[in-house]
């Protein structure tokens, strides 16, 4: 009995060797048995990772780019052409946006207290006569296609087909009607002080890559339809 008692001292307990033999090496040898898995799905993860933040950011700025590039034809934007249950007669043969009609007429109005003579030369165009404007004067002057989108838009991509674009001219120096020579005259020189105001901005100034200089043309941005049309455009220039 000494003696085993003696003996026991150094064994282990039974209960001791159980834990240690099966929980631990189990849990031991099935790590190590699946680490090869489990590094491969971390790094599947990690690459995933890795090329959906480079989609997310380079990829989107590339394609916005693109899309930007494509959509202008000769340097001119998209526009939609207006309902017509949205356009108003602001002269007998001129029609408008209804949004722009109050404004504009206020704009008029304001300028004649000044001593200032504004006449309107052309407001709504159909997308068929832009069509007509572009083809049959590109044709009768002999211009081709780049050159004449310098001086108009190509049909379906005119401010005039949304019906907030405007051409303005000077009711005492007619002469300057569709000129650059509008620029000297006092109604332009208004224009250029008051015209924000009345929510009008000139759309093709001299710093414009595309498009010629058009004094004449005024677009309205005094409504959050228009901002939306012209968001583009805003954006880029
Ligand atoms: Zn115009």
């Amino acid at each position: 009995m000494e003696q085993n008692k003696d003996l026991n001292q150094f064994d282990i307990p039974l209960a001791k060797r159980i834990y240690l033999n099966n929980s631990k090496s189990i849990l031991l040898k099935k790590l190590l048995l699946f680490s090869p898995f489990l590094f491969l799905l971390f790094s599947i993860f990690a690459l995933r990772l890795i090329r959906n933040i480079g989609i997310g950011s380079f990829g989107d700025l590339n394609l916005q780019a693109q899309v930007n590039e494509d959509l202008r034809i000769l340097g001119h934007l998209p526009y939609a052409e207006i309902p017509k249950e949205k356009l108003v007669f602001i002269e007998p043969n001129i029609k408008v946006h209804i949004d722009m009609r109050d404004s504009l007429l206020k704009m008029r109005d304001e300028a004649k207290k000044d001593g200032i003579y504004l006449v309107f030369l052309s407001g709504y165009r159909s997308i068929n006569l832009q069509n007509e404007i572009f083809y049959s004067l590109k044709s009768f002057r002999n211009q081709d296609a780049a050159e004449r989108a310098r001086v108009s838009a190509p049909p379906g991509y005119s401010e005039h087909s949304t019906g907030f674009a405007i051409d303005i001219g000077d009711a005492t120096q007619r002469e300057t009607d569709f000129e650059a020579e509008f620029e000297n005259t006092d109604a332009f020189k208004w224009l250029i002080k008051n015209a924000a105001k009345f929510h009008f901005k000139l759309s093709f100034t001299k710093d414009n890559k595309y498009i010629d200089y058009e004094p004449w043309h005024w677009r309205y941005e005094g409504s959050i339809e228009a901002l939306k049309v012209f968001e583009s455009s805003n954006r880029k220039s």
